[in-house]
């Protein structure tokens, strides 16, 4: 059955390794259920991705806290490797945690593998402490401060990311957040305004957009400076044309698959697999989507998200930061689009662009 799903190109697989988790941060989507995907489930997560149309391939491993998974988690990365060899495509892993239970011999295994580590961090004590919350009541901040070094130890700093939470009440803060993130010794950050938390208004809305101007700027001049900057959607666009698609409209199946511990695939986090599962990989089922095929010319095929996504409220659509995404996108498909202009006469350019094609 699961067949009948793989004409889709699939770039990217988010696989919840768990959903137990030693934090209880206040923005978090993931119900703690502390449910374990079976090995067998991260295996057919892999086979469905790899087996997808399209020969770059992205998979990330997270939860909850995918550390508590670990004992799966090392044997699935040795077997996603191989099989993406056997199959001929290019596989890029990252393994995204709290950092809270991090210990060397992880990070060992995940350098030998040739993982990217992805920690969460927020920005300096104050803001990373307000909303990253563990069950034990300590500073998350000081938990992950601690790592860093180790963390820079065992990853190149093209492959050691940081999952840099935007928030709407602590807008103003961000650029500074930004610099405190970049004085730790990250280059690498998946910056991502929460979506489904608290509402973003017209005034958040334009801050960001002045703060994220700021941070673009910055970037460039890392690239003047050879001390690279890397944006996530920059690079993603870079490396996968993720943002042109996007806004030409394209495939959902391309950035959308998120796989739970039970099996479900589904499309986004943000709807509930319960009722907008597409398919289940372990009983090898497909509710939706089976055989569908996206036309050359682009372009949404029969209205797929329409019909998929539900429709939402004003007072929904301020809280999944609409009109954020498409500022912040839009600024970053411009910047990618001069990157790759000056990619083409400026030496440093061409190495930045180089260096995010390997290691994106
Ligand atoms: S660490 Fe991640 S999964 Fe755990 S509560 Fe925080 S946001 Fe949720
Ligand atoms: S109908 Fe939707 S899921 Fe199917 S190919 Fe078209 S865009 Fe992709």
């Amino acid at each position: 059955m699961i067949e009948r799903l793989l004409n889709k190109k699939v770039y990217k697989l988010r696989i919840l390794t768990t959903t137990k988790c030693n934090c209880r941060c206040s923005y978090c989507f993931v119900e703690k259920k502390d449910e374990f995907a079976d090995y067998d489930v991260l295996e057919k997560g892999v086979r469905f991705l790899v087996d997808s149309a399209g020969d770059k391939k992205l998979l990330t491993l997270y939860g909850g806290e995918p550390l508590f998974a670990y004992e799966n988690v090392q044997r699935v990365i040795p077997f996603a490797r191989e099989y993406a060899i056997k199959k001929q495509k290019r596989l890029v892993m990252a393994f995204v945690s709290n950092s809270l239970l991090l210990k060397e011999e992880h990070l060992r295994f995940l350098q030998k593998q040739g993982v990217h580590y992805i920690t969460s961090l927020i920005g300096s004590k104050k803001y990373h402490d307000e909303k990253r919350r563990p069950v034990d009541g300590k500073s998350s901040y000081d938990a992950v401060a601690e790592k860093v070094p180790l963390i820079q130890k065992y990853t190149k700093v093209e492959e050691a990311g940081v999952c840099f939470c935007v928030f709407p009440d602590q807008i103003e803060a961000l650029f500074d957040n930004f610099k405190h993130v970049l004085s730790l010794g990250f280059r690498n950050l998946n910056m991502e305004p929460i979506l489904d938390y608290k509402p973003w208004t017209k005034r958040e809305d334009e801050i960001f957009l002045a703060h994220c101007k700021k941070i673009i700027v910055e970037l460039f001049a890392s690239i003047k400076r050879r001390d690279f900057i890397y944006l996530r959607p920059i690079s993603l666009e870079l490396a996968y044309n993720k943002l042109s698609d996007k806004f030409a409209s394209s495939c959902l199946f391309n950035f959308g698959c998120v796989l739970y511990p039970d099996g479900s695939l589904v499309m986004t986090p943000w709807v509930p697999k319960e009722t907008h599962a597409v398919a289940n990989l372990l009983k090898d089922e497909v509710y939706r989507f089976a055989d569908c095929c996206f036309p050359e010319s682009g372009g949404l095929c029969k209205d797929c998200t329409g019909h998929y996504f539900p429709r939402w409220s004003d007072k929904q659509k301020q809280l999944m930061a609409h009109r954020v995404y498409m500022i912040y996108h839009k600024f970053c498909l411009e910047a990618a689009n001069l990157i790759r202009k000056k990619a083409k006469t400026d030496p440093l350019y061409k190495e930045y662009l180089g260096k995010v094609l390997a290691h994106t």
